[in-house]
């Protein structure tokens, strides 16, 4: 066989795309609002934001960020280890620390990052990593990227978990999880799981991109809202670009396992460090996040709000009590023309489709934010029930 030509595997590839409604691409957004947005020149109200509490238009941050900007630079200069490590980077480490009961901080200019970097950093091949089949893509790459034994549980099931870690007894282990997945809105059996790694001494890695800033006492995650500490969970990643409004991620830990991460993880290491404005803006969402419990009871009001209403419509809800509410519509093709009517009356919803999702669960996943009002809420759940109705009557 002649090597296969670049042209041809490219619009292969294409063409298998547009043959099962998976081709994507990406929307202009040219105003922004709070949730009223304008995309490719259409006024919408957007519910496809993880902005839960409505910090990424927060005027502090903004100013925070500037200030720090004017006076530091933009760019950070370098890695962490060469001369890219500025006091604003440590001081939102130490606050960041303080905040979630940590010996230490590690402050990442991006979650993907982060997640790469704790499981390379922490696996070599011949160790084991368990996680759940639904975690995201890049706890799963990172265990790849480490070389490591990789077995995933089926959903949210910690016995089997369990069953994974104890299959491997000699190999050292880690077990991680999203604590709130990303397409599903549920929050995972954190103290089992817990339980099964402490006595498989196995590490616990918990990802809490959507659990931190929205659960817990002053935002503090899933995990402290069931009541777990440091010594439960070891090991936290909490990306930024969520609740928190922001870019970036912290990775927090003892001090002996981020001094360890801090020398040996190669995506850290080799990475020009985050704008050190962007720590300065972080430790000022963080102030927000701590102070303003407001906006996680409206936040909560507005997720219970949308369930009442959307169960009275009979709307395929799933099991979720978080700000992501996902409705499955099963085929790709359904979710996206029920995505595009929505569009038609003026609301922005993300159609997700495989691979973010296993095929044939296709979704609309809505998420609630506490900059939407009640009146939004409402508009939503109505034209939901009118496009689902005119969806099923077309098909
Ligand atoms: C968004 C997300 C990430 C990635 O974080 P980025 O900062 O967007 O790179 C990691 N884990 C989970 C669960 C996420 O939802």
């Amino acid at each position: 066989m002649p090597r296969a030509r670049w042209p041809d595997r490219l619009a292969v590839a294409q063409a298998h795309r547009a043959r099962s409604d998976a081709l994507r691409r990406r929307r202009v957004v040219e105003r922004v609002d709070g949730p009223r947005v304008v995309v490719d020149g259409q006024p919408l109200v957007s519910f496809c934001s993880n902005d839960y509490l409505g910090l990424a238009s927060s005027l502090e941050g903004a100013v925070a960020l500037q200030d720090a900007a004017a006076r530091h630079g933009l760019g950070s200069g370098g890695s962490a280890l060469l001369g890219g490590h500025h006091a604003l980077h440590a001081a939102f480490e130490r606050e960041a620390a303080e905040w979630l009961g940590y010996e230490r901080a590690l402050f990442f200019p991006s979650g993907y990052q982060a997640n790469l970097a704790t499981l390379q950093g922490l696996l070599s091949p011949g160790d084991l990593c368990v996680q759940d089949k639904l975690n995201h893509a890049c706890l799963v790459d990172g265990a790849r990227l480490a070389g490591a034994e990789l077995r995933r549980y089926p959903h949210a099931d910690y016995a089997a978990a369990l069953r994974q870690l104890q299959a491997l007894p000699e190999a050292a282990a880690v077990l991680a999880t999203d604590s709130v997945f990303s397409m599903d809105g549920d929050v995972a059996p954190l103290r089992e799981l817990a339980l099964a790694a402490t006595g498989e001494h196995a590490l616990f890695v918990v990802d809490e991109a959507h659990g931190a800033g929205v659960l817990g006492p002053e935002g503090r995650g899933a995990c402290a809202a069931v009541g777990l500490s440091a010594r439960d969970v070891p090991l936290m990643v909490v990306p930024l670009g969520k609740a928190f409004g922001g870019q970036g991620a912290l990775v927090l830990g003892s001090q002996a396992l981020v001094d360890h991460l801090l020398q040996s993880a190669r995506p850290y290491v080799f990475s020009t460090a985050a704008m050190p404005a962007l720590a300065a803006a972080m430790s000022a969402q963080l102030r927000a996040i701590r102070a303003e419990g407001w906006r996680r009871a409206k936040l909560a009001s507005l997720v219970a709000r949308f369930r009442r209403g959307a169960l009275r419509h009979g709307l395929p809800l799933v099991d979720s009590s978080t700000p992501i509410q996902p409705l499955l519509l099963g085929g790709n093709a359904r979710a996206l023309a029920v995505a595009r009517t929505l569009e038609q009356r003026g609301y922005w919803v993300a159609p997700i489709r495989p691979p973010a999702v296993p095929d044939g669960k296709a979704r609309l996943r809505i998420t609630l934010t506490a900059a939407h009002d009640e009146a939004q809420v409402d508009g939503l759940v109505d034209a939901l029930a009118a496009c689902l109705d005119a969806a099923d009557a077309g098909a």
